[in-house]
């Protein structure tokens, strides 16, 4: 089990209080084309180790890389969906290091001229909202996978080049993350806008979302910035957050006890629960930039952009105040619907065959998520339709059906496929409004329970809600409730 981050130093909160944290996150993002950057070999995740592989995503010599042009259009979604500047050039460079899950020795990136610049993103944390900046956004090559646990003998390490050269979109943010809490919401609004432009499927796991988080603390009210420290290894949102949160208290640590920060990086270690150093921050001259020779400047131009621009899908903000104003629905509400561009559709279908929106609203969450949720199911492959539940919900609305029944009859549709018609006919589940048969169920349980009614007699109303309660469940849920409060008012007066 991961230590907590407060025992991590057990600083008095007063201490902790002192300062602020800066925090500044930089996510890789794998585009999901289906080909790798600058050749032709598939980017399939789960094939056979080096199966995808060839001279130029190896790095041979002689070979030369070939942009991807899919990649590029993918990077200027991701760019105009994070409010940035798409630039008319930008170029690539090679950023040497030598590692083996390298091969060509240099990382092809963008350095000095990137894609896009000068963006941001709203992130939503306790009610408050608040503009998170974006230095920048660039494309570069995946480097391939080094696999250095999983084999008999213990000493050796493999290398699965198949997703070298898979494109990249680095998106790197300016320092205004405050606490790590933001910092989780950024990433998560991060990563929605992702999804919903459909860049990438943002798998953690499967590494196609990755994080790097840089931290520093100041004292509170102090203009410059503090020393920061780059972590690593943040492969999901807990640990983003709880890496975050320790590397702050054990920062402010050092410095209390007289100590300095130095600039590193340190990664993070989840079965110790904390961060340990990796290698002192190399400074960006150590990795020899220089403009890629083998690849011409890119060049998106005004019109190319536009067109991108002008095929863009409604974006997560613009579509909650939407359904805010459209449909009635509450702002939180709004922000459940919206989750994910399949939930909104959904629900806009809903509407669309007649449901009114707060109902549509309403049944969504109380029983449709509720009931994916538990069986591992996306929205996409529900087993209830759209416009299935809003039939169910217009038989309801309707009074043929209660609304108790109406949740037996939405399981049933959600267990076997078919439609509320159906099941209620099949069942027998129509509401009933016939006095004649409540009164006799309200008579029955008066009989069996003189206390209470003594009770009520006396003067305590809350008893009344009992009766209803008996008189409801003795008609399975199927009697019409107010039919049930005017015939227990009638009987109990
Ligand atoms: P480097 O040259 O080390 O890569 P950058 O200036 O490019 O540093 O910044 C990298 C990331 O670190 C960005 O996300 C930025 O917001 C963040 N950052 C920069 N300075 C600080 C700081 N003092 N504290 C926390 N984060 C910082
Ligand atoms: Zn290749
Ligand atoms: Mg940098």
């Amino acid at each position: 089990m991961a230590k907590s981050a407060s025992e991590n130093s057990a600083l008095a909160p007063e201490i902790l209080a002192k300062y602020e944290p800066v925090i500044g996150l930089e996510v890789h993002v794998q585009l999901q084309t289906r080909t790798k950057i600058f050749c032709s070999c598939s980017t399939r995740f789960g094939d056979a180790p080096n199966s995808n592989v060839c001279p130029v995503c190896l790095g041979l010599p002689g070979t030369l890389p070939v942009l991807n042009k899919r990649a590029v259009e993918m990077g200027v979604r991701a760019s105009l969906a994070i409010n940035c500047a798409v630039h008319e050039h930008s170029r690539f460079a090679r950023k040497n290091y030598f590692y083996p899950d390298l091969p060509k020795g240099y990382q092809i990136s963008m350095y000095d001229q990137p894609l896009a610049t000068g963006g941001w993103l709203e992130i939503e944390h306790e009610g408050a909202r608040k503009r998170i900046g974006i230095t920048r956004l660039h494309l570069e090559d995946d480097a391939a996978k080094a696999l250095h646990e999983g084999f008999s003998a213990a000493d050796k390490s493999y290398v699965d080049y198949n997703r070298g050269g898979t494109p990249l979109a680095e998106i790197v943010s300016e320092p205004d993350i405050r606490t790590p809490a933001e910092a989780y919401a950024y990433l998560t609004t991060l990563k929605q806008v992702m999804l919903y432009t459909e860049v990438s499927d943002c798998n953690m796991e499967e590494g196609s979302l990755r994080c790097d988080a840089n931290v520093s603390v100041r004292l509170r009210g102090a203009e410059q910035f503090g020393v920061k420290v780059e972590v690593k290894n943040l492969n999901s949102f807990r640990y983003l957050q709880k890496a975050i949160e320790y590397e702050i208290e054990r920062q402010i640590g050092v410095l209390e006890s007289g100590g300095k920060i130095f600039q590193e990086t340190r990664l993070w270690n989840q079965n110790e629960g904390r961060t340990i150093p990796m290698r002192s921050k190399e400074k960006a001259h150590d990795y020899r930039y220089f403009p890629e020779p083998d690849l011409l400047p890119v060049h998106v131009s005004a019109a190319w952009r536009e067109a991108i621009r002008a095929a863009m899908p409604e974006m997560p903000d613009a579509k909650r105040a939407r359904f805010v104003s459209q449909y009635g629905a509450t702002p939180y509400d709004a922000a459940v619907l919206t989750e994910t561009r399949a939930r909104g559709a959904y629900f806009e279908s809903v509407v669309q065959a007649g449901a009114p929106g707060k109902s549509a609203a309403n049944w969504m969450q109380t029983e449709l998520l509720r009931r994916l949720n538990d069986s591992g199911k996306e929205i996409e492959a529900s087993p209830v339709a759209p416009a299935a539940l809003a039939e169910l919900i217009s038989m309801v609305e309707a009074g043929q059906i209660t609304a108790a029944v109406g949740k037996k009859v939405f399981a049933a549709m959600f267990e076997t496929g078919r439609a509320a018609k159906e099941i209620v006919a099949a069942e027998g589940l129509g509401q009933i409004s016939d006095t004649g048969a409540i009164e006799q169920a309200a008579r029955e349980v008066i009989e069996k329970n003189p206390d209470n009614v003594a009770k009520y007699k006396a003067g305590n109303e809350g008893v009344f809600k009992f009766f209803v309660g008996q008189v409801m469940r003795a008609t399975k849920g199927q009697a019409n409730p107010q039919a049930i409060n005017d015939v227990l008012k009638k009987l109990l007066s």
